[in-house]
């Protein structure tokens, strides 16, 4: 699959992902490491009156941080709070 045939993830805007976003799909983007259903999870009440708009600022939340972050790319970068840093060899 060629980078082309990729769908964008909603955080980087990287063109990364092997199928389009689906908001619970529990896919891993590559490049900002984000758990689609997990570190984009939205309060139930927003799910069920404004979703979309709810998603996209989350989206734009995570981008910030990611951003700010100094952009890390995969395993070793991005390290959000509920992943342990890589075990000291
Ligand atoms: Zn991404």
């Amino acid at each position: 699959m060629s980078e082309r045939d990729k769908f964008q993830c909603p955080v980087c805007l990287g063109f990364t992902l092997n199928d389009p976003y689906e908001p619970l799909s529990y896919d891993i983007c590559p490049q900002c490491f984000v758990e689609f259903g997990y570190e984009d999870s939205i309060p139930l009440n927003d799910w069920n009156t404004r979703r979309d708009e709810a998603l996209a600022e989350r989206h734009a939340e995570l981008r910030e941080q990611w951003i700010a972050a100094g952009r890390p790319y995969g395993d070793d970068g991005w390290v959000l709070s509920r992943r342990p840093a890589p075990a000291a060899e």
